[in-house]
């Protein structure tokens, strides 16, 4: 009875909550982050979006890596979850999207420390100042290790395997994450050494 008055009602037409509201248009976006698909986004969707006001940033979440000799590891594209993409991930609730923490896998960067200052001498090669990024975790994993400066990728290694970051003045954020959505930052500083004048 109750569907025979609702087909009465709304015969012939789409029931009213199917139709799109004005001023929205639908795009694909990619599955995981919900963000502008980059080509390598292998699962797409379509979702909703205001033209003009609904934020264009591409998906930062998947990227294409190169193989790398030193840390053997493969290239290809990687799921790289930087720590400020989980943590507004978490906000929405979508937890799950971001990788499941493993209890006990917990991911500490090791070195640089928390709020640790550099000075860079003006006078000294650049290549001779950089600052060793290295990680530990507790999880017997050969998982690798996403270090992100400034929330750019730098680099993909794996525990243990030091990579150099080459010092800018300033004050830098470094990160890390693994594919499990383990997570550390700590932020540093780097000064210029001025020469004293004569
Ligand atoms: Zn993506």
């Amino acid at each position: 009875m109750a569907y025979e008055a609702f087909r009465q009602i709304y015969s012939g037409k789409a029931p009213p909550w199917f139709e799109k509201p004005s001023g929205l248009a639908t795009r694909p976006v990619c599955a995981r982050s919900g963000a502008v698909p980059q080509p390598f986004c292998l699962v797409q969707a379509n979702d909703f979006f205001i033209p003009g006001i609904s934020p264009a940033t591409p998906c930062a979440v998947h990227r294409q890596i190169r193989s790398n000799p030193d840390t053997g590891l493969a290239g290809g594209v990687v799921e790289a979850w930087s720590p400020d993409v989980e943590a507004f991930l978490r906000g929405q609730g979508m937890a799950a999207a971001a990788g499941n923490s493993v209890p006990g896998g917990r991911l500490r960067i090791a070195s640089p420390t928390r709020d640790a200052r550099f000075v860079l001498h003006e006078a000294m090669p650049r290549l001779r100042q950089q600052v060793r990024l290295a990680g530990t975790t507790d999880a017997a994993t050969n998982d690798p290790l996403y270090w992100f400066v400034d929330r750019e990728l730098f680099a993909v290694t794996r525990a243990g395997q030091p990579v150099f970051w080459p010092l800018k003045q300033g004050r830098h954020s470094i990160a890390c994450s693994d594919s499990r959505g383990n997570t550390d930052q700590v932020e540093i500083h780097v000064a210029t050494l001025i020469p004293a004048r004569e």
